[in-house]
């Protein structure tokens, strides 16, 4: 049988938590890492509704979009939504876990699916995550070069772009002296030794560094391994907020909003269109006017976001256009993601798809 962790840990693989926002709280927010899975109900949102609608399913997790738990609580006394919601969750003893700007800020998630949605292609992350790649430095007898090296290959290290197993490697000399204490690979106690060694520098995605660390010890000869970890200023394409692309052909703007409202419902709230046909376009699902001014010096012809303010608007300045499409209309389709990687992976329980619109705006 499944268990809670298995499904937080899958997820951890395809959205890495450590890709989130810093004001996020993605991860698992209520309930037992080992519980048993018995049924799993996906979600946007979790309101108490939904929190019924898992119970009267046999659904003993929910995994949402948006955190229920995002900022600190100090009581739980019922007096909030959120408060009812979590409360109902413990005591039913239901599971919720939350994969938010993790999940929007993969090559594979919220964006991405509204960019095949708006049939977009050539697409790349509109603002590449920084920090998410680190450099590693070891240092391996010769005999072990090949061994040690396709350890850390095997644990995620090496990949750039569509090349993997890349790395840098320089001969040199090692010198040590181990105590009384040391069963050394080579060399002998209270003895300087020198040895032959190779450095190997290859670089790997951070949320990834336990285990190629861990990789690294199993299979490193000494004793004591020397490894150096380095921060790097390089981006990295897989991960990165929002989303741009390009029309296979340039259309009019008026015709792809329509397009636009009849895949997402709601309403469109738009600017002045600055010219007559548009190709290129950048895409945030959710609260997405701070990439307002990325998405214009590439030189997007529309922006399409959620929860742009009066104000904000005015910023389009005929250099683009705004079209604020609605934030749940926006990320509406996130539980489909989450429902078909769920249904592949795992066979012991079958994901079930909510069905309630969480969405507390109504149009007129
Ligand atoms: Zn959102």
């Amino acid at each position: 049988m499944t268990r809670v962790k298995e499904i937080t840990s899958y997820l951890n693989e395809v959205f890495p938590f450590a890709y989130q926002e810093s004001y996020d709280n993605s991860g698992l927010l209520i309930g037992n890492p080992d519980a048993h899975v018995k049924g799993l109900l996906v979600t946007l949102d979790v309101t108490e509704a939904v929190i019924d609608e898992a119970i009267s399913l046999g659904c003993n997790v929910i995994l949402a979009h948006h955190p229920i738990i995002f900022h600190g609580i100090k009581r739980l006394t019922g007096s909030s939504f959120e408060e009812r919601t979590i409360i109902k969750a413990i005591e039913n003893n239901i599971a919720i876990i939350a994969s938010h700007t993790n999940t929007d800020n993969s090559a594979i998630g919220t964006n991405y699916h509204l960019a095949k949605l708006f049939d977009l292609h050539n697409t790349k992350p509109l603002l590449p995550l920084t920090d998410t790649l680190r450099k590693l430095v070891t240092f391996v007898p010769l005999s072990h070069e090949q061994k040690v090296k396709e350890a850390l290959f095997s644990a995620g290290a090496g990949v750039i772009g569509n090349y993997d197993k890349t790395s840098f490697t320089v001969q040199g000399t090692g010198s040590f002296r181990g105590n009384e204490k040391t069963h050394g690979f080579s060399g002998t106690p209270n003895k300087l030794h020198f040895e032959k060694e190779i450095r190997i520098e290859t670089i790997f995605p951070k949320h990834l560094e336990h285990k190629i660390i861990y990789a690294l010890l199993e299979v490193h000869p000494y004793e004591e391994v020397a490894y150096d970890i380095f921060k790097i200023e390089n981006t990295q394409e897989n991960f990165g907020s929002g989303i741009i692309g390009e029309l296979a052909d340039e259309i009019e703007p008026s015709v792809f909003l329509k397009k636009i409202k009849t895949v997402l419902g709601g309403g469109i709230r738009y600017t002045d269109f600055h010219k007559d046909t548009i190709k290129k376009v950048a895409v945030c699902g959710g609260t997405g006017a701070f990439l307002l001014r990325t998405a214009i010096v590439q030189k997007a012809d529309i922006f399409i976001t959620s929860d742009v303010k009066y104000h904000q608007f005015f910023d389009a300045d005929k250099k683009i256009i705004i079209a604020d499409v609605g934030h749940y209309e926006s990320e509406q389709f996130t539980k489909e993601i989450f429902f078909a990687l769920i249904q592949n992976k795992f066979s012991t329980f079958a994901p079930r798809l909510s069905k309630i619109n969480t969405n507390p705006i109504n149009y007129l």
